[in-house]
């Protein structure tokens, strides 16, 4: 058996898998790791394998120690580097903008050009960064590959990428929609023509990952036409703590009325809006509760969050102009039967019918929930980005061989 390892590194996390590319979405990845708070005094790092949790705390100073300090727990627990085959290492980047779309053999020349997008996701691809060049340090023999987030939306139709704000600005300064969650998006996308038993390239579909973060997509014959994230991942959709769209002139009215820093105004909306600005908690299984026991704000938050999905479902079928297939993915959207519901209450006369039965039962099985009458049929897929990533990163080390 070969694996990928899959590398997701943050500012002062890092997120790995050992995964085998040839595994369904559903099952377990071989082995998963968290490394917690570098650079902090109290450093943690946890791997799972086998069923079983296996944590240790120390300081952790930099991401170097924390990736090496990990495969050395992996290689004493018989599952690391030195006792199974790791075929590719995968790096999910953040910020691919105009240069990437598809993934990348990574050498110094692709680090730099990452490295050259950090104006445009400055928390994000330096920590990818950071990432890369430990893991390359570490395991300099196998080949290391950038899969991007923001990569299968690249091309994007001008009518879609383009913001309507004075053309120089925009393009001295890269302002344009990229989108991102863009592996989940394309390996849902991905799925949906088969199940539909059509090929993918006569397939319209709406992609909705309605995770912590969320982000919809539209499909037609193939290729995205739109994205509901923009230049940045705060745009679109309510999510758990950010805002989705809102009118822009509110940030002018916080800067210059409420006695807001441009650093306060970004914390406020990338961390203390969305569904956790107006009820307090982002977890839907918490707002379910508090609707339960009818608060007032969760309900209100649940409405906008769904007067928002809704806002943007709307907006794709008229772009689409015919649908297939409607695609909910990711914790909120694998899970919460409520939301979908809600999403796509009333649209029979869209032909769009939502099976209450098939809606209810709990699978972590791609299904499909709209009734054997709706035009548009409407399915649950599980997304795992990290096999995605493991897939795509196996692919092109074997193809480069
Ligand atoms: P991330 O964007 O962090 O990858 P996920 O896709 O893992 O997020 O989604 C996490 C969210 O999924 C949680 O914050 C919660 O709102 C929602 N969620 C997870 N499990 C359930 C559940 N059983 N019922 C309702 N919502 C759930």
């Amino acid at each position: 058996m070969t694996y990928a390892l899959v590398i997701n590194s943050g500012s002062s996390s890092i997120k790995f898998q050992i995964v085998d590319p040839n595994s369904a979405a559903s099952d377990d990845p071989f082995v998963s790791g968290l490394v917690e708070q570098i650079g902090e005094p109290n450093g943690r790092i946890t791997i799972k394998h086998a069923g079983e949790k296996h944590a240790t705390q120390l300081p952790i100073a930099n991401h170097k120690v924390g990736l090496e300090t990990s495969m050395a727990m992996l290689n004493e627990l018989g599952c690391g580097p030195t006792q199974v085959e790791i075929t590719a290492v995968g790096h999910r980047v953040v910020h691919g903008g105009m240069v990437f779309s598809v993934p990348e053999l990574i050498n110094d020349q692709v680090v730099e050009m990452i490295r050259d997008l950090i104006p445009l996701a400055p928390l994000h691809n330096p920590a990818n960064i950071d990432g890369i060049e430990v893991a390359r340090e570490i395991l300099p023999n196998i080949p290391h590959v950038a899969v991007f987030d923001t990569g299968f939306f690249r091309d994007l139709p001008p009518a879609a990428a383009l913001y309507a704000i004075n053309a120089e600005v925009a393009a001295k300064n890269q302002i344009r929609r990229y989108g991102f969650h863009g592996t989940s998006h394309e390996f849902i996308a991905g799925q949906v023509p088969a199940m539909l038993d059509r090929p993918a390239s006569t397939v319209n579909q709406i992609v909705l990952h309605l995770g912590n973060g969320a982000s919809a997509s539209a499909i037609k014959n193939g290729h995205p036409i739109d994205t509901s994230m923009g230049m940045t991942p705060l745009a679109g959709l309510v999510m758990g703590t950010r805002s989705g769209d809102i009118d822009p002139g509110i940030i002018f009215h916080l800067a210059r009325n409420g006695g807001m820093s441009i650093d306060e105004i970004d914390n406020l909306l990338n961390r203390q809006s969305g569904v956790k600005g107006i009820a307090g908690v982002n977890d839907f299984r918490d707002l379910h509760r508090m609707i339960s026991e009818e608060n007032e704000n969760a309900w209100l938050a649940y409405n906008v969050y769904i007067h928002q999905l809704r806002r943007l479902i709307g907006a794709y079928m008229i772009a689409l102009g015919r649908v297939d297939a409607i695609t909910f993915t990711a914790g909120v959207g694998e899970n919460d039967a409520a939301t979908r519901a809600d999403a796509l209450a009333g649209l029979a006369h869209y032909g769009i019918k939502i099976d209450k039965e098939r809606n209810e039962l709990r699978s972590g099985e791609p299904r499909q929930i709209s009734t054997d009458d709706s035009t548009v049929r409407v399915f649950v897929v599980p997304t795992n980005e990290e096999l995605a990533i493991a897939q795509k990163a196996t692919a092109l080390a074997a193809k480069l061989g």
